[in-house]
């Protein structure tokens, strides 16, 4: 578990990038500034950990490129002690962002595998989302809910009711819609039953899938 100035050089250079790319959000940059992404990658990886690219991390899986977190981290406009629920936690690292930013986390893996190493991994880096949770992402967390915003990290096939139901009168729901390539949707919930969408142009990820267990 090494974090050298070499890395915090490369994540300076990384957050100029994203800054390049449209980032705007300090608070984001601040965020991608701090976080060690090379030990959310398997060792022996390190080199791309840096890169602004998606990368695999077992299971089938994997970690959003930088960009993708940084622009869904942007939309939610988190502020500090906001609630936030994310779905598919993966390898922890937009969990890991959201937390420095000051977010109170609440995030769900249904990877039994991924969880159980995420769960590990975060408390060594002295990252302690709320509450991490193995299950199925489409039900959202009814018992921890209404949340500030809810973002999901694969890409979904439909918006789930539930999560619909979750968010608080005001709050984001930020999710990569469709099959093949996803359109970033954000909704924000007007009222008790109006939504407001709006949408931001492709992106990949890996499918939101239903019900493991
Ligand atoms: N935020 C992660 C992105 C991981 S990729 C990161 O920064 O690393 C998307 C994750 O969503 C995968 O780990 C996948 O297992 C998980 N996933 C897919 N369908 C899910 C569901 N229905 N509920 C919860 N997690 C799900």
């Amino acid at each position: 578990m090494r974090d050298t100035s070499k890395h915090q050089g490369l994540r300076n250079q990384l957050a100029n990038q994203l800054k390049e790319k449209g980032i705007t959000d300090e608070r984001v940059l601040e965020a991608v500034r701090k976080v060690p992404r090379h030990l959310f990658l398997n060792s022996g990886f390190e080199d791309f950990a840096y890169q602004d690219k998606a990368f695999p991390i077992g299971a089938g899986q994997t970690i959003s490129q930088p960009y993708t977190v940084a622009f869904q981290s942007q939309l939610l406009e988190v502020q500090k002690d906001h609630k936030i629920l994310e779905i598919g936690t993966g390898s922890g690292y937009q969990t890991a962002i959201l937390c420095v930013m000051g977010a109170k986390v609440y995030s769900v893996e249904r990877q039994n595998e991924l969880f159980k190493q995420t769960s590990i991994l975060l408390p060594k880096l002295n990252i302690r989302p709320k509450h991490l949770s193995f299950g199925d992402g489409y039900k959202g967390l009814p018992n921890h809910a209404p949340f500030d915003s809810i973002i999901v990290t694969a890409g979904a096939p439909i918006i789930p009711q539930a999560l619909m139901a979750q968010l608080k009168i005001g709050g984001r729901l930020v999710i990569p819609l469709g099959e093949k390539h996803q359109i970033m949707t954000m909704l924000i919930r007007k009222n008790a039953t109006q939504f407001e969408k709006h949408e931001f142009g492709e992106f990949r990820f890996v499918p939101l899938l239903e019900n493991k267990n």
